[in-house]
């Protein structure tokens, strides 16, 4: 996967310049709300003389209604860093100019670089679905990337109603014909690591209370459409699949999954595409699945220490068809000599097992805490 891709085909149109330059060079969508609620007022019978005087404070006072808060760039919605830190009643700062900016409270601190994806949300990479963008002196972040990522990681209580969370559907990837990722040097085989790892995390959610069940607990094949089927078959409040990763021998870490929003490009594609669009079951979930797996992967780097490659998104089979919120777990490269060496020890999957409990632990925990109020 090549992470630079996106950032060169999508480039700000505006990197130079002051901010209010940015409504002559990108659709500005509050200016042309308000000119529209002007004219509308004005088609209401509303006197000549309050129309002048409404559109003259426009003019006087433009920060008021454009350039310094929203742009669009391509056809996405941004917002302004100083935007978003007031949305989330946080402050903000520039760490290097044009480059690099904070949001940051006594309790969480983002930082956001110009033309990244992946953002650090308290020490963890996130990865959004749009680039870092400057305009001006202000780095500018998708207001869907907002919505989508930002609030309901930091203020889960606005995502809604909260879903149950008591019993867990364990996905052991791959299974009987299908070997999954393979490191041959080792033994090590990705549909056996998956079954000892699941079989690992379902017995301590056994013990914290949970109900466990598994897609599979023997090598046997599995359809992908018949792991989300099962999971919504059986009453499935959490759904956790478990896999490996392979690559090139330098690729290391841990990476958690979550649907890709619609309308948005998932963590390896370079843009929007038509298919992007569309809507899954998993969609119905968006704010409690990034919600999942930001502290599935958060934990599972507590745990093992392991390299954090990032809270991703992709539409995954799995994920697209279950009805419940879900996260898809690469715990390791097997084909990294030195990961594939920790992932042969029980030590180490123990571990990683309870990253993996503790995140889902520690997201019920969360859930209770709002389903309360
Ligand atoms: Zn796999």
């Amino acid at each position: 996967m090549s992470d630079g891709v996106f950032n060169k085909d999508i480039k700000p149109g505006v990197s130079e310049g002051d901010a209010s330059a940015a409504c002559g060079a990108f659709f500005c969508p509050r200016s042309s709300a308000i000119l529209g609620v002007l004219q509308g007022v004005r088609h209401a019978g509303v006197s000549r003389r309050k129309f002048v005087k409404a559109l003259l404070a426009m003019m006087a006072f433009p920060a008021l209604f454009c350039g310094a808060e929203a742009l669009e760039v391509k056809g996405v919605e941004y917002l302004s860093i100083p935007q978003v830190a007031k949305m989330m009643g946080m402050r903000w700062k520039t760490i290097v100019a044009k480059k690099r900016q904070s949001i940051y409270s006594a309790y969480s601190q983002l930082y956001f670089d110009v033309h990244q994806r992946d953002i650090l949300l308290n020490g963890n990479k996130v990865w959004l679905g749009f680039p870092v963008v400057l305009a001006g002196t202000t780095l500018y972040i998708a207001s869907s990337d907002y919505y989508k990522t930002l609030r309901p990681i930091l203020f889960p209580g606005s995502s809604g109603r909260v879903p149950s969370s008591y019993t867990v559907i364990i996905d052991a990837g791959h299974g009987g014909k299908d070997n999954g990722a393979q490191n041959r040097r080792l033994g090590l085989v990705e549909k056996n690591a998956a079954l000892d790892l699941a079989k690992r995390v379902g017995a301590i959610l056994k013990a914290r209370g949970h109900r466990v069940l598994y897609t599979r607990s023997k090598d046997v094949f599995l359809e992908l459409e018949d792991r989300s089927k099962y999971a919504n078959a059986n009453g499935g409040s959490i759904f956790l699949s478990l896999h490996f990763n392979a690559a090139g021998a330098s690729a290391a870490g841990v990476e958690t999954f979550a649907l890709t929003p619609s309308g948005q490009p998932s963590t390896s594609s370079g843009g929007v595409t038509a298919s992007d669009r569309k809507s899954y079951y998993g969609n119905a979930n968006d704010p409690w699945n990034v919600l999942l797996a930001y502290y599935v992967q958060t934990q599972i780097r507590q745990k093992t220490g392991a390299q954090d490659r990032g809270v991703k998104r992709a539409r995954f089979v799995v994920l697209k068809g279950v009805k419940m919120p879900a996260v898809l777990v690469e715990g390791g490269f097997v084909t990294n000599s030195y990961e594939g060496a920790r992932l042969m020890s029980s030590k180490y999957r123990q571990s990683l097992a309870e990253g993996i409990a503790s995140g889902v632990v520690k997201y019920a925990s969360t859930l209770y805490r709002y389903r309360k109020k």
